[in-house]
């Protein structure tokens, strides 16, 4: 078995990491910077105006100017139905279109295609992928991957589907904070209650985990799905538009109502946000921003305190404890009660952050792990552990985040596998008709924690057909539900009075079905076969112009040192290739006209030096 690696799949930003064994023996984590040498990747995807994907910082820095084709944060989108009150309000947020696809899906509209947001997370993971790749110098195909631990079966099997997209199979989907403790080696300690608290880009998640002998329990999640780093970005770029506004001579312009001015305020307020992480005072330095009333050049110079900033965004960092409260309520604990704190997210390097945690808990949060690379790191432990099976292996269990269950009569949700059972798990149940000589029985299967099916989230339905005709009641049907160790559900059933296994039919209520996976895997493989033929391609073109280039110019400096013939092919070859560049776009002629040249110049040299020295 190759390497497994750890990759965070995060909501603004992705990070892979993988395990290494020091000389001593001693297991260190490592996380893999990418080919622009960052060791977080932004989670968005581009196509540009001319077709090309783009992928991570790339991509993040030209949407303002490419805002509809620009996917972010389709992690809000992925496993969820367009209907979705949480697709909804991401609708209102982004500048890219939502669209229904045929099985209610939320979609993305991107160029002239639909995606599901498996596919725009694939690309983001391809790219961890090539960043380990790229780092290890070997291929990379298998990965755990982390997912909130609020996530349901459907986004955890399409996180799987994307992994499997990007030439991954994902041996384990694990929940962001179990991954984060376990980072911290925190299931090595006997029995302890641990609180995550988790400050991202665009999202606030707090979780309670307990964890008994290297059993993870999530006993309650909060949160806040639209507060995280953005908002405190944006408190800074308001404070300086208004005041840029207000300015003599400023015309009084709204900077934001200018994309690019706007995008380059944003990006100044958040590198200022991550100075005053650890320094007192920053500098805001943005020349030609804008035009003043006389078309003379207007800078924006602006000195930012912590305190300042922290006074901003003070009521930001209020808001982060109300789910904090609401999740030790739901525990049935105290503040008190809880051993462990554990800081995840970029935003948890803010020192009011960290002030404001520390003083709800009345503890100091573990820290020492850098908080935006903490969730990658414990998956790439857990990584590890089932590859290489060493001795913490068997301890990484997790415990299904929802009910499972069926819908039974009027409507009602008969849960069988509660929330919270240690997974693997599996559950036989057996099903019975209600009217007399019913041919069939229909199954529904739901996830959650209401009281009414309808409420819960569908997972699927089974119908069970061609049932002998029998009074109501004495068919027996046994269905087995099982939860894998990713979270991940199936269902199969057997008719007892025959004795058969049934052919039952499944219809998946969401996601994309094995044979779309299939296609959505070749394509990705096949664009990425392209983009290394158009960066071959690309690299051809420079090679032949510079070699035409340095051509031209030794038969002008030496046209009278080689014979006329030598020198007519070598005008030949040349013309004929500076023709090829203009006139194709094919990689093949241009090659052969390339090293027919290359050739001509070899004998040129030879001609040329061949006298010498023998
Ligand atoms: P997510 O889990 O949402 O994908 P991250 O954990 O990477 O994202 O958090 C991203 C957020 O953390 C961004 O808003 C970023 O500006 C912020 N951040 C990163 N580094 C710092 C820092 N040094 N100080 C303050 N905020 C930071
Ligand atoms: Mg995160």
């Amino acid at each position: 078995m190759g390497r497994i690696i750890g990759i965070d799949l995060g909501t603004t930003n992705s990070c892979v990491a993988i395990v290494e064994t020091s000389g001593g023996g001693k297991i260190e984590a490592r996380v893999l910077p990418n080919s622009e040498g960052s060791r977080t990747t932004p989670s968005v995807v581009a196509v540009s105006k001319n077709g090309e994907r783009l992928v991570g910082q790339s991509a993040r820095r030209q949407a303002v100017t490419n805002p509809k084709n620009t996917v972010a944060a389709s992690k809000r989108l992925i496993g969820r139905k367009f209907a979705d009150p949480q697709v909804r309000e991401a609708a209102t947020r982004v500048a890219y279109t939502i669209v229904a696809a045929p099985n209610g899906d939320a979609w993305v509209q991107v160029g002239d295609r639909a995606l599901s947001p498996a596919e725009i997370s694939a690309q983001v993971l391809m790219k961890m992928r090539e960043t380990a790749e790229a780092v290890l110098g070997e291929e990379v195909t298998e990965a755990i991957v982390t997912v909130p631990a609020y996530f349901d079966d459907a986004q955890r099997q399409a996180t799987k589907d994307a992994g499997k997209i990007a030439g991954l199979d994902v041996k384990r989907i694990i929940n962001e904070p179990t991954a984060a403790a376990l980072a911290y080696g925190l299931d090595r300690e006997g029995s302890e209650r641990v609180v995550v608290y988790d400050l991202g880009g665009g999202t606030f998640d707090v979780t309670v985990l307990e964890i008994t002998s290297g059993v993870f329990h999530v006993k309650a999640t909060s949160g806040d799905t639209n507060l995280g780093g953005e908002d405190f970005d944006d408190r800074l770029v308001r404070q300086l538009a208004a005041e840029y506004e207000g300015a003599q001579g400023s015309g009084g312009i709204d900077l934001r109502k200018d994309p690019m001015a706007l995008q380059r305020l944003r990006e100044a307020a958040e590198r200022a946000k991550h100075e005053l992480s650890s320094c007192l005072e920053t500098e805001v330095n943005l020349p030609f921003i804008g035009l003043g009333k006389s078309g003379e050049p207007l800078h924006l110079v602006r000195s930012v305190t912590r305190a300042e900033f922290e006074q901003l965004t003070a009521d930001l960092v209020e808001r982060t404890l109300g789910p904090c409260r609401d999740a030790l309520a739901q525990a049935h604990l105290a503040p008190a009660d809880v051993q462990n704190v554990v800081l995840v997210g970029g935003m948890t390097r803010m020192p009011a952050v960290q002030r404001a945690v520390k003083s709800f808990f009345g503890r100091e949060p573990h820290r020492g792990v850098n908080p935006d690379e903490v969730v990658a790191i414990g998956a790439a432990l857990q990584g590890a552990a089932l590859g290489g099976g060493d001795e913490f292996t068997a301890l990484l269990l997790d415990v299904t985040p929802l009910s499972l269950g069926v819908e039974t009569g009027g409507g009602v949700f008969t849960a069988l596998i509660p929330r919270n059972t240690t997974v693997p798990c599996e559950k036989t149940e057996i099903f019975t008709t209600s009217v007399d000589n019913q041919p069939f029985v229909p199954i529904h299967i739901l996830q959650g924690e209401r009281p009414m099916a309808v409420d819960n989230r569908s997972l699927g339905r089974f119908e069970l057909t061609g049932l002998p005709p029998a009074p109501r009641g004495v068919p027996m049907i046994q269905v087995t539900f099982k939860i894998d160790e990713n979270g991940v559900v199936a269902v199969d059933a057997r008719d007892l009075g025959t004795g058969r296994v049934q052919a039952i039919r499944v219809k998946p209520a969401s996601g994309l079905t094995s044979e779309e996976v299939e296609v959505r895997v070749a394509e990705a493989e096949n664009n990425r076969k392209a983009d290394e033929e158009r960066r071959a391609y690309a690299e051809l073109r420079s090679q032949a112009e510079s070699l035409l280039h340095t051509t031209e110019q030794a038969l002008e400096g030496y046209a009278e040192l080689v014979s006329a013939s030598d020198l007519e092919r070598a005008r030949a070859a040349a013309t004929k290739l500076r023709v090829t560049l203009e006139a194709t776009t094919a990689a093949a002629p241009l090659r052969a006209a390339y090293q027919e040249l290359e050739a001509v110049n070899f004998a040129l040299a030879d001609a040329l030096y061949g006298g010498i020295g023998t």
